[in-house]
């Protein structure tokens, strides 16, 4: 059964469709994977008897030929994304014994098409991370290279799907966290437009800038599953009207040769001996531009005077954000609570103090300074400034560029440990995903063949604002090409 575990969604919904095997069957090939990979410390939570006995409920469902679009496929939950009866922790001490009373918009959808869940993944503690370190729990190791970080925040969603434990799987997206890992794992994420899919029951980190989306192996796969979650929910209130009209074709077709020349795309790529960059991300963005334009594609360069700044507007803003956001663990509603407290503001202090590892507190202290009376101005409300200017910016691009096209990350995935203890140099790698957040456009990220490297090499797509469907077509595209590894 080993070998099914290669399939895609859409093979795996016609095999079962056809019964060459059970939902049942399949699920337990996924959990004996699951076990291969234990060490890997990919699952903060992963109750095997629950996802069997969903999985034969499925299979109950399949008897009686109701029809579903994701009937029995399994996707693995980062654990900020709140599901019922299931423990949400956020891979923090502070919501470590938390169990959700609800469910997010997003996992309704997915059950209500049929599909099991399948465990809750590693994660950065409350997404604020690159490499999934700061979990409190465990670190997780890469499925390419177990040296390695698997990426973050979402490392452990990235993983899932990386060891083909399953299919595909949820994270969330705040400066980076679908893309990097994606690219880290070899293997796609997209980061949907802001106001496409439902924030409601995704534990807040920075509210403006966070959004849902999925991993998957191939782009029919990502396209399957992000037309399932994305829509308008009134339950969200920046959800986007317009994602109510919105259809996503889940078989997105490939740009034949007419249509090729006629888009228009705008490439960042490093240069030769640029700082910061792997000399495996320069050269393969070399020869990436070389096939682009054999094939007829019209490139031309880009250049952005803002993005440099774009991780200090974003460290200034996500904090800001943050420490509003992260006020209600207060050892009183819900979650941790210290027993050592002598008084009420004792409770406060040493709940927080206990409940949160160092990066939160990093970040909500530095959160809390933009936002105080005489800094605010300084700090917060420039910031807000300028990042009006990146998205103008994005929309002017857009106006002449079908797509931008650069890497996702300026290196190959780190070593664990390379960087715990250079916060700075850790908020750097972000340096080509977080402009995309302060101008709420998508970016998916490819997992690019490259031949000076054993591992695919990451590349994000983005266009403008709810284009998602020519993302998938330019993907498509790449793979009829044979440059993508699935
Ligand atoms: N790495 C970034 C951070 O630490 C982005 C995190 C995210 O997208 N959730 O904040």
């Amino acid at each position: 059964m080993e070998e099914i575990l290669n399939h895609t969604i859409h093979e795996h919904l016609k095999n079962l469709r056809e019964k060459k095997y059970s939902v049942k069957e399949y699920i337990t090939a996924c959990l004996q994977q699951a076990e291969r990979y234990k060490d890997y410390f990919i699952f903060i939570n992963l109750n095997a008897e629950k996802i069997l006995k969903n999985a034969e409920e499925s299979d109950q469902r399949y008897q009686k030929k109701e029809n579903r679009s994701l009937e029995g496929i399994p996707v693995a939950i980062k654990d900020n994304i709140c599901e019922e009866d299931e423990y949400v922790t956020c891979a923090s001490k502070i919501l470590q014994n938390f169990i959700s009373p609800y469910s997010a918009t997003v996992i309704k959808k997915l059950k209500e098409q049929g599909a099991v869940l399948f465990g809750r993944t590693n994660m950065d503690e409350f997404a604020m991370g690159s490499s999934t370190e700061n979990s409190a729990f465990q670190i997780t190791k890469n499925p390419l290279d177990p040296e390695r970080v698997p990426g973050g925040s979402s490392g452990g969603s990235a993983a899932a799907v990386a060891a083909k434990i399953t299919p595909t799987s949820l994270g969330s997206d705040t400066g980076g966290s679908i893309r990097q890992p994606a690219a880290f794992c070899g293997i796609y994420g997209l980061k949907p437009t802001y106001g496409r899919v439902s924030r409601y029951g995704l534990v807040a980190f920075a509210s403006s800038l966070d959004q849902i989306g999925p991993f998957a192996r191939t782009i029919d796969d990502i396209a399957l599953i992000f037309s399932i979650i994305q829509g308008y929910d009134p339950k969200d209130s920046t959800s986007h009207p317009k994602s109510k009209e919105l259809e996503v074709d889940p078989n997105p077709l490939p740009f034949n040769k007419n249509e090729i020349k006629k888009l228009k795309i705008g490439i960042y790529f490093p240069k030769e001996g640029e700082e910061g960059f792997d000399d495996i991300i320069i050269k393969t963005c070399n020869q990436f531009q070389y096939n682009l334009e054999k094939q007829g594609f019209r490139l031309e360069p880009i250049e952005s005077s803002l993005w440099k700044y774009s991780i200090a507007i974003y460290y200034i803003l996500a904090t800001a954000e943050a420490s509003s956001n992260l006020a209600r663990y207060d050892g009183i509603r819900y979650g941790y609570r210290s027993q050592n407290a002598k008084n009420l503001l004792d409770v406060y202090i040493r709940s927080r103090t206990e409940g949160f590892g160092n990066e939160v507190k990093r970040r909500i202290l530095l959160g809390t300074y933009v936002l105080s009376s005489g800094y605010y101005e300084a700090f917060y409300h420039k910031a807000q400034k300028a990042r009006k200017k990146i998205r103008e910016e994005y929309k002017e691009f857009f106006k002449t560029y079908d797509f931008i096209l650069m890497p996702t990350t300026p290196t190959i995935p780190f070593k664990i440990g390379e960087k715990v203890n250079d916060p700075i140099s850790m908020y750097k790698s972000d340096i080509l995903t977080i402009s995309t957040n302060l101008g709420g456009i998508p970016s998916l990220n490819i997992p690019l063949i490259s031949e000076y490297s054993q591992f695919p090499v990451g590349i994000q797509i983005k266009s403008n604002h709810f284009e998602e469907n020519k993302i998938f077509r330019l993907a498509k595209t790449f793979e009829t090409f044979g440059w993508i590894k699935t």
